[in-house]
């Protein structure tokens, strides 16, 4: 058998350290045994998915020197490699489940499933559809179908007994078919929904191994149900242990930044990213920590993967990447680093329109630009608050502002600034003042180039780190808290 793995991001946000994470267990997987990965856009999710997140991903994973053999970018001969340009096969495959009777049309209204939901709700019991459409007749499918009544497609799905399988790390896994709803396949858009697709996808591309995330697991009798209906053989199924952060929570980007452009900004090596993301519940045999790509790849064995949460843990990290930066760069190779990275010709340019007001010496360009390299400031909670606002006013300017920001799709100034003016206006405070925390949060100084334009400068990922460090700085915000901020924020108009 040929292994085959593959990634498949829904391109919908920054690329995610998990999804690194898990491609390079893909890749090694495969490559130290002869075989192949991919790379597979899940793109049907059209309202959330866009193309800059795309590129992004793509972007992320090259740089940190992951590859792969078939891809929308690199081609292979089982593409479309994007699932938006493979929408007629996914209808294909649902009117072939329809026929034989594993699936059918379900006409229920949004309004009769809120109420479902809520009697069930009410009722304690569990949630999930009720089959209320599973048994209609030829004759009420064609009168509603004639009538242009739109429809979502379900799977069947038995109501007792178990769906029994084995995970290459977990072994045999056991999960009740009552918990797994019948889940729709196909919109009412006629666009797949993430199980079909995947599935599809899987056996169309030939994937031998999936090994993704142990988010994933209850997902998976819902999988194996359709292979069984389309007579597939299924893939062996692999999930990995998520990702933690330091206090063995899930990952967050509350707790800890999540976008691999994070990284890349703040300067780490890629090679040392990425072997610390080896190192997340795997180990080398002989235990050592600094291991590269190709050390990997001769001694990986993913049975050593343990199931216990990796943590990430950027103190760790930051230790990993100093050892790199002194013992694998020899001064000419750190030079060129630093150039690739920000101390170059570009970014000079670029900041050079607003430092040029400012400049009387050439050696002005330090004190003021340095920010613009910088990770994060030597700010204190007290630089925060001698801008006059109360404490959780001043931390309610910084969420709320942040919260905008996590939302625009396109960083740029303009969007910045509008961003930020229309929290301004919905708390009420003039914008000079409203700016003032975010001055300090952003460069450290009231008086560097204006905000917006440092944002836009920075970078998002940066932006958006420098305002959480704040927050923490001012001793961030509890559960409690910030559960009325965000109740807060949504009403602000
Ligand atoms: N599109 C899914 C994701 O974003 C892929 C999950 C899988 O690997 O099956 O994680």
């Amino acid at each position: 058998m040929t292994i085959r793995t593959r990634i498949a991001p829904s391109p919908t946000g920054d690329p995610h350290v998990g999804t690194a994470y898990v491609a390079l267990f893909n890749m090694v997987f495969a490559r130290s045994q002869g075989g192949q990965f991919l790379l597979r856009i899940e793109d049907t999710d059209q309202a959330r998915s866009t193309p800059e997140s795309e590129k992004a991903i793509l972007d992320a994973l090259s740089w940190l020197g992951l590859d792969w053999d078939e891809g929308p970018d690199v081609g292979g001969n089982k593409g479309p490699y994007c699932q938006s340009e493979r929408s007629e096969i996914y209808r294909k495959y649902a009117e072939e489940l329809i026929e034989k009777g594993y699936a059918f049309r379900c006409f229920c209204t949004p309004q009769r499933l809120d109420e479902l939901r809520a009697t069930q709700m009410q009722e304690k019991q569990p949630l999930g559809y009720d089959g209320h459409c599973e048994n209609l007749s030829e004759q009420e499918i064609a009168k509603r179908l004639e009538a242009n009544e739109p429809y979502v497609v379900r799977m069947k799905v038995p109501r007792e007994g178990q769906c029994q399988f084995n995970d290459m790390l977990r072994g045999e896994i056991s999960i009740d078919w009552a918990q797994v709803d019948m889940q729709i396949l196909l919109k009412a858009d006629g666009m797949p929904t993430y199980h079909l697709a995947n599935v599809v996808d899987d056996h169309l591309m030939e994937i031998s191994h999936v090994i993704r995330g142990e988010e994933w697991i209850n997902s998976a009798p819902k999988h194996i149900l359709l292979y069984q209906y389309f007579g597939w053989e299924q893939p062996i199924f692999c999930h990995l242990p998520l990702l933690r952060n330091v206090d063995k929570s899930k990952l967050s980007k509350r707790k800890n930044p999540t976008s691999i452009l994070y990284y890349q900004r703040m300067g780490y090596l890629s090679e040392a990213l990425l072997n610390y993301l080896g190192r997340m519940g795997w180990s080398m045999p002989d235990e050592r920590e600094k291991f590269t790509l190709a050390e990997m790849l001769e001694e990986f064995d993913i049975q050593r993967v343990s199931l216990g949460g990796p943590v990430f843990d950027i103190e760790k990290l930051s230790w990993l990447n100093g050892m790199w930066i002194r013992e694998e760069l020899t001064d000419d190779q750190l030079a060129d680093r630093l150039q690739q990275w920000a101390l170059n010709r570009d970014t000079l340019k670029a900041f050079l329109p607003f430092a040029k007001q400012r400049m009387e010496t050439l050696s002005d360009i330090a004190p003021l630009g340095s920010y613009l390299v910088s990770g994060m400031l030597p700010i204190t909670a007290e630089d925060l608050q001698k801008t006059g606002f109360e404490q959780d006013q001043l931390i309610e300017v910084l969420q709320f502002s942040l919260w905008r920001l996590e939302a625009i799709q396109q960083w740029q100034r303009d969007n910045i600034f509008e961003a930020l003016k229309s929290i301004a206006d919905a708390l009420d405070i003039k914008l000079k003042p409203f700016l003032a925390p975010l001055f300090i949060a952003i460069a450290g100084s009231s008086s560097s180039i204006s905000v917006m334009d440092s944002m836009a400068l920075l970078g998002a990922d940066m932006s958006r780190a420098r305002l959480r460090y704040a927050i923490d700085l001012l001793g961030g915000v509890g559960k409690k808290k910030l559960k009325k901020m965000e109740k807060a924020y949504q009403q602000l108009s």
